[in-house]
């Protein structure tokens, strides 16, 4: 009876949130109006980037990727494959097959975690890549990969870089948690090449440089045909899409299309989304490596979400609000509320039951009232960033749809990210707005686990195939 009645109150109080909880998290919660109006903020955006007057400018950068088709099925090889930037570096061996009608091209890969320590991700650049071809150099050995013969290797790096070419990149600049002095400005792909040199004993032709959301869209696109899109929600989020080259003034040529990296993290920098930030936003941007940039990652991605869900909930503990006004210190402190603990808090079944057990572990003596704002401000907070996303999927899809001048149509979104695989109601929420807000469009979701790693082998591959052209 005692079990039912605490659960009948549970529910009692889910169906009718602390009025104050409520309040205090208005600025939070958006509308589809609102929505709306950061689709359009964002569109306007895309088109300040893609144009030559006004791309130097522009706070989101639309950058050309040089990838000029989804895959067909007949790229194949063998590839080395190195992917920085995302939760993990990896290396990887990925075997591309070809394939044809239903039996698209098939794609095999081993792979290797190798933790990078921390000081790297906040020392020398020529320290981080040395540390990239010696864990290179080792996954070679460990495989006993042939090294006779000049290996081809793709080099995903899920971070901004001006391309003029396929094999070449200046990195605009570090985000997430990367910090690494001496890179900016520079050719990430020459800085690697240099390191491989230092190393030594490793012969490999770094074939191509390609973002995470390429990568994403490309091994989705192996399966579908649709997909013109690439999604990342991760430690930090980003958006691709197949644009018109005749749109794209920083690339010559009128004729077809390229895939663009719009780099939509750094949406608001200018103070686009004032009407939205709210003052924990403007806490977790003033506690950043990169205060002041990547305003949208930062309302969005996976490094930030447990981090606004602890400020709410300091804020209101002082206030009173939550604990009976206590605060720990565990509660003071930066980073001790993690994405994961979000995403546990919101679990179907035991998500009140890890919330206590989430907040007493940070010294707290959370009441079941407690428990159960605890749990809605981590609603509102993650809700909040599947909508943030929708909003701007839905500004890419509009773009696609114009372009093409269609009523309605059918695309596919690629898309992979720790937030989206893990957060159990995040792709629900995020596929639920998209659908709502731009109902004459039917998109198809699709994860593509680890496409991250495997698409940028499929890029090289293409790549591959225009160099033996040329050759030949
Ligand atoms: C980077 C993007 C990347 C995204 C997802 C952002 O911080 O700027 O290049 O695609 O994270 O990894
Ligand atoms: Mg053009």
């Amino acid at each position: 009876l005692a079990v039912h009645l605490v659960s009948f109150l549970f529910s009692k109080v889910q169906e009718e949130p602390n009025k104050e909880v409520d309040r205090f998290l208005q600025a939070m919660r958006l509308g589809d109006e609102q929505l709306k109006d950061i689709s359009s903020l964002f569109l306007a955006e895309m088109k300040k980037g893609l144009s030559a007057e006004s791309n130097a400018a522009a706070v989101v950068k639309m950058l050309p990727t040089h990838v000029r088709s989804t895959p067909d099925g007949s790229e194949k090889g063998q590839f080395l494959a190195l992917d920085l930037g995302g939760s993990r570096f990896k290396v990887l061996c990925v075997k591309v097959r070809e394939g044809k009608g239903v039996r698209r091209g098939r794609v095999e890969m081993h792979e290797k975690i190798f933790p990078i320590p921390q000081e790297l991700l906040e020392g020398k650049g020529a320290e981080l890549f040395d540390h990239v071809s010696e864990s290179l150099k080792d996954f070679v050995h460990e495989n006993n990969i042939n090294m006779e013969k000049k290996h081809p290797l793709a080099f995903t790096f899920s971070f901004p870089c001006e391309q003029s070419s396929l094999g070449q990149g200046l990195l605009l600049d570090w985000s997430k948690n990367f910090h690494v002095r001496g890179v900016r400005g520079k050719d990430v792909v020459q800085a690697l090449r240099e390191a491989i040199d230092r190393t030594g004993g490793i012969d490999v032709d770094v074939l191509a440089l390609v973002n995470d959301t390429v990568a994403t869209m490309m091994t989705c696109g192996l399966d579908d045909q649709h997909c013109e899109v690439g999604l990342i929600v991760g430690t930090g989020t980003n958006a691709c899409y197949m644009e018109e080259l005749r749109h794209i003034d920083l690339v010559e040529g009128d004729e077809g299309r390229m895939c663009v990296n719009t780099e939509w993290g750094a949406f608001g920098e200018d103070g686009t989304l004032k009407d939205y930030i709210t003052e924990f936003d403007r806490e977790v941007d003033a506690a950043s490596n990169n205060p002041g940039k990547q305003i949208f990652e930062k309302m969005v991605s996976g490094m930030y979400l447990g981090e606004l869900v602890r400020l709410v909930l300091l804020k209101m503990a002082k206030l009173g609000l939550l604990f009976d006004g206590c605060v720990s210190s565990a509660l003071r402190t930066r980073g001790k509320i993690s994405t994961a603990d979000v995403a546990a808090m919101e679990e179907y079944r035991n998500g009140l039951k890890n919330t206590r057990v989430i907040l007493k572990a940070l010294g707290l003596t959370p009441s079941p009232e407690d428990c159960v704002a605890v749990q809605h401000i981590s609603t509102t907070v993650s809700l909040r960033s599947s909508n943030l996303v929708a909003a701007g999927l839905v500004a890419v899809l509009t773009r696609i749809k114009e372009n093409r001048r269609l009523r309605t149509f059918r695309v596919t979104v690629g898309v992979d990210g720790s937030v989206y695989r893990t957060h159990p109601q995040y792709p629900k929420r995020l596929h639920g707005a998209v659908r709502r807000l731009l109902p004459e469009c039917q998109v198809r979701f699709v994860v593509s686990e680890r496409g991250s790693s495997r698409g940028a082998a499929l890029v090289t591959a293409v790549a591959q195939r225009r160099v033996s052209l040329r050759q030949k």
